[in-house]
């Protein structure tokens, strides 16, 4: 696995999960989730779980 991710944005629905889940690396802009991928790596176990708790499967590990 990657220490990078990144949203589909076709796929997300705008939920908020992943940045109720870590906010330190996912923000919804316009009602879309983005990533800051610089704070991945300190973060990686609060967004992995966001990832995998995205239930449109919209995270990417890149
Ligand atoms: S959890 Fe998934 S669907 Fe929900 S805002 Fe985040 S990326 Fe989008």
């Amino acid at each position: 696995m990657g220490t990078k991710f990144k949203i589909n944005l076709d796929a997300c629905t705008g939920c908020g999960a992943c940045e109720d889940t870590c906010p330190e690396v996912f923000k919804m802009v316009d009602e879309k989730s983005t990533v800051n991928n610089e704070t991945v790596a300190k973060n990686i176990a609060a967004a992995t779980e966001a990832m995998n708790s995205c239930p449109d499967n919209a995270i990417v590990s890149v």
